[in-house]
């Protein structure tokens, strides 16, 4: 009986210290399996319990299932903890503030998206959807450089340079493109089968391709502003005057 007290004794030490170091839920759970779980150290003790004098074991068995009450209820106390701090980070980082306020970022932008689903769309029918509207945009065809990329809709995700609408690439020291040559315009895609299937659509027939684009910035390059924060003050003869561009 002294010696299962000790055990006892130990075990509730290492179980505090670990899990008062536990600070994600995955963590607290392991910290639960090591001590209440198939092979944990409180359940290995009451399969100890048998092997005791008959007269010890009501008051060992006692012991042993009072720390694990105690256990358990500082798991759940500190489960209940863990999951508030998680779900005020998952809400946090789905909140996207942009704190740059600059001549060419702002904290809000409008974004202009396309979607198209029929029967074997491909990427080719894509760029080329994206290629005719930057040109008619721009009023001139410009060459178009594609990147890999990640949205987590579509696959592949992919996206749009266009060439430099001031420079071409031919001025190093070009402040709308910074010598690039470049302007990066527009995510894009290929729907990925998932999404088809949610909208209630066979993927096996149907697939697709969409866009988003930033309006502002494409504004900003049509136009030749130099500060996106115009086109958000409500500048009334700035913004009537615009409808002569
Ligand atoms: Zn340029």
């Amino acid at each position: 009986m002294t010696s299962i007290q000790a055990e006892l004794g130990i075990i509730e030490r290492d179980f505090t210290e670990q899990v008062s170091a536990a600070s994600s839920s995955e963590e607290l759970q392991q910290v639960k399996v090591a001590f209440l779980g198939k092979k944990g150290a409180v359940t290995l003790i009451l399969k100890k319990l048998g092997s005791l004098p008959p007269e010890t074991r009501p008051a060992a068995g006692q012991a042993v299932n009072s720390l694990r009450d105690r256990i358990e209820a500082v798991i759940e106390d500190k489960r209940a903890r863990l999951d508030e701090i998680e779900s005020e980070a998952a809400e946090r980082s789905s909140m996207v503030y942009r704190r740059d306020s600059d001549p060419t970022h702002s904290p809000m932008f409008n974004q202009l998206e396309g979607l198209l689903v029929d029967r074997d769309i491909s990427v080719a029918d894509m760029k080329g959807c994206l290629e005719t509207l930057m040109a008619a945009i721009f009023s001139r065809p410009l060459k178009a450089r594609y990147r890999a990329s990640y949205f987590p809709f579509t696959e592949p995700s992919i996206e749009l340079d266009i060439e430099c609408v001031e420079c071409s690439g031919k001025n190093p020291a070009c402040r709308i493109c910074k010598g690039t040559g470049w302007l990066e315009v527009a995510g894009m895609g290929m729907v990925h089968p998932n999404v088809i299937r949610y909208g209630g659509i066979d993927p096996s027939i149907y697939n697709g391709f969409a866009w988003g684009i930033g309006l502002d910035r494409i504004a900003m390059l049509k136009y030749g502003l130099t500060d996106l924060r115009i086109l958000f003050e409500g500048n009334v003869p700035y913004l009537l005057s615009g409808r002569s561009l």
